[in-house]
């Protein structure tokens, strides 16, 4: 055996095709819901936010969507991204496992974002679409879809959780390099930030409320369309492009994973690296376990009711089945940006329902703490995000040593930490709070759910 630290493929293998789990589901998605008559929608309901293009795919049960040329063209500034073998964290923890990361923090902007953020961008402009509207958490999301906006010379505009405005003015500087306009939520813009402005002036925002001021602008304008950096099937979809490839380069390794990792916010990176592989296992090959991990203060697989939901504050989406804390829930501070959503992509939720994952929560500093253990071996500073897939695959690497198991571990480096150093800084200080969710916020939330009988 060799010992090599770094599959490469070249640009002839970035795949040709997104993967559609829908093909291989044992049982079907259940249907998304009109909020207002509570029949599952059609097409045309969706058509002010999404084109045509993009809903066909969020319904699609065809296994394979061709990627169009010109999205080929620009993953391949990035992609194939490399798969390392961790035989430096091996090493530190002295295990039998055989740990292997995919590293998606070689993109333009630091994460496996853009990967859909080119799609939409993309579809959207061939469908004669001038101008997108969307909502960030940390900012990863707003650079990317800035980034595609700028490839593709559509307007980009950008409702950022006020509480990371603040926090990281350095995301928002990204954003209007690519040429965007980022706005910081709840606004005065949009009748949804004004109402909330309006109860709570000091109010810090939450995902649900940044997604409600972008899908307001977005039906309001006929040039004017909405994307979404998670959740939806199509988002995961155009993910799956990182799984593919970690297949391949596992296979010049001689190798397949018995565990496969990722950190859930809405799901995307996760479902990126998993479906392909929850896909083989589906169609008669190796079965996989495989690890959804979330943070411990804004728990939606492990705490969250699997229950029709609202995806914003304000009630304007259709509703979804998922794992949901409560389109009100908003948790309390920590530094995970990505991972606050109150709500799970219908697909990991439906997966979780029928057996296919397992989910658990971390707390932050043990995930910092796994993040610098995994810097000062493999070199990478994680994004704070990354660090709960790094703890999960540490604690599984560990529990191989114990068990005196050679397991192959597979784990989603979603991206990197550069623009995350103040809570790098504020672990080191000892200034992280390690609250889990708050009990009586989470419970008031699930009671606000929509009553929607659920069989
Ligand atoms: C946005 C983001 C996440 C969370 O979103 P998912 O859809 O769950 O992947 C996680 N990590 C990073 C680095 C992100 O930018």
């Amino acid at each position: 055996m060799t010992d090599t630290v770094k599959y490469l493929l070249d640009e002839s293998n970035i795949p040709t095709a997104w993967y559609n789990i829908q093909a291989d589901l044992p049982e079907p998605l259940p249907p998304v819901l009109h909020p207002g008559t509570l029949n599952p929608i059609g097409p045309d309901d969706l058509a002010p936010l999404f084109p045509m293009e993009l809903i066909g795919q969020e319904v699609s049960t065809e296994r394979y969507i061709d990627i169009p040329r010109p999205v080929r063209d620009v993953y391949r500034l990035w992609r194939p991204t490399p798969l390392y073998r961790a035989r430096r964290l091996e090493e530190a923890l002295q295990t039998p496992a055989r740990i292997y990361y995919k590293y998606e923090g070689v993109s333009p902007t630091g994460s496996h974002k853009p990967n859909t953020a080119v799609a939409q961008a993309f579809y959207n402009k061939e469908a004669g679409i001038d101008r997108l509207t969307t909502e960030t958490g940390a900012g990863q999301w707003g650079s990317s879809l800035a980034y595609a906006g700028t490839l593709f010379g559509l307007e980009v505009k950008v409702f950022m959780v006020k509480v990371s405005f603040q926090q990281k003015p350095y995301r928002k500087a990204m954003m209007e390099v690519y040429g965007a306009t980022c706005t910081a939520s709840p606004s005065e813009e949009t009748a949804a930030g004004r109402a909330i402005l309006e109860q709570n002036p000091e109010s810090t925002g939450s995902l649900g409320i940044a997604i409600s001021e972008a899908v307001e602008q977005a039906a309001q304008r006929e040039d004017t369309n909405y994307a979404l950096g998670s959740v939806l099937n199509h988002v995961l979809m155009h993910q799956t492009v990182i799984g593919q490839e970690a297949e391949e380069q596992l296979g010049l390794a001689e190798d397949y994973p018995d565990i496969v990792i990722g950190c859930t916010g809405g799901g995307s990176n996760f479902s990126g690296l998993a479906l392909p592989f929850i896909g083989n296992q589906l169609r008669g090959g190796k079965s996989v376990r495989v690890i959804a991990v979330e943070p411990a203060a804004c728990p939606t697989l492990t705490k969250g009711k699997y229950a029709y939901d609202f995806g914003d504050t304000a009630k304007q989406t259709p509703l979804t089945k998922m794992h949901t804390l409560g389109s009100a829930f908003v948790p309390s501070g920590f530094h995970a940006g990505g991972l606050r959503y109150h709500g799970m992509a219908p697909i990991v939720s439906h997966a979780q329902e029928l057996g296919l994952i397992e989910s658990r929560a971390y707390l932050q500093t043990e995930c910092f703490e796994a993040g610098v253990l995994f810097s000062r071996t493999e070199s990478i500073v994680p994004a704070p995000e990354a660090t709960h897939a790094v703890k999960a695959a540490i604690d599984e690497a560990e529990r191989c040593k114990q068990e005196g198991k050679s397991e192959t571990i597979l784990f989603n480096l979603c991206g990197h930490g550069h623009f995350d150093m103040q809570a790098y800084s504020d672990y080191f200080a000892g200034n992280l709070n390690d609250r889990a969710y708050d009990q009586q916020e989470l419970a008031m939330a699930l009671a606000g759910l929509p009553p929607v009988a659920t069989g």
